[in-house]
């Protein structure tokens, strides 16, 4: 008689940068939550796998699927034709944007006006692109952090002007900071962003999978339910 198991549980190890709530973040027992993280467990649950999370900087998460360290990404990472020559996407699971963030009664109005001055963005983002595009990629006046929060803790001792970032993670920090006297600041120019998990190029398998599960938590509104419990949307 063979011992050997016939079948294997499936496990799929999810990469996170885990300070960018309320996508991703850690709770004080130091388990990583998040409506990322919740929905790649509804995900995993649907496709019949273990779901592992491993926190790695943003700026090495596609480099950690391309090694083959994790299987994919869920890290509110936005879907960018740049992106998609290292990686593959899933469909579109949820929308936001760029938004400024300032100190109270800073006299700045929108995007242009930051031109020349020192602004925090997190390495790898689409929050650095933004700030690039507008005052070139080797302005030392960008200041690069490894997350969202190092640069906002630093605009508030100030050390920065501005943080450009994902707008629901800004808004989930004035909300939690009501003391930090900070304020955010809309721009029309930036454009809609949509957050995608991302695959190892050709990994169509998992990718099918994962897009056959958006769609039915979509339909049976787990997604939704997801959304109003981490942004009360
Ligand atoms: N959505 C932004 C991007 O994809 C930021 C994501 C993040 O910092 N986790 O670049």
């Amino acid at each position: 008689k063979s011992t050997t198991p016939i079948t294997t549980s499936k496990k799929i190890v999810v990469g996170t940068e885990a300070s960018f709530r309320p996508f991703e973040w850690r709770n004080e027992q130091g388990d990583i939550i998040g409506f990322d993280i919740e929905l790649a467990k509804e995900i995993g649950a649907q496709i019949g796998a273990d779901v592992e999370i491993q926190n790695i900087p943003f700026d090495g998460l596609i480099a950690a699927l391309n090694n083959k360290n994790i299987d994919m990404v869920s890290s509110a990472m936005t879907i960018t034709e740049k992106r998609k020559e290292s990686v593959d996407f899933s469909k579109p699971y949820f929308e936001a944007t760029q938004a400024i963030v300032l100190k109270k009664g800073s006299s700045f109005k929108s995007l242009s006006d930051l031109k020349g001055k020192n602004v925090g963005i997190q390495n790898g983002t689409t929050g650095q692109d933004v700030v690039e595009t507008l005052m070139g990629n080797r302005d030392p006046h960008i200041k690069r952090f490894e997350s969202v929060l190092d640069a906002l803790n630093t605009l508030r001792i100030d050390g920065l002007d501005a943080v450009v970032a994902d707008k629901p993670v800004v808004q989930n920090y004035l909300l939690s900071n009501p003391e930090s006297q900070l304020v955010l600041l809309d721009d029309t120019s930036f454009v809609k962003e949509e957050y995608g998990f991302a695959f190892r190029k050709g990994d169509t398998e998992l990718q099918t999978q994962v897009n056959e599960a958006l769609d039915k938590l979509e339909k049976n509104g787990k997604i939704k339910e997801l959304a109003t419990k981490y942004l009360g949307e």
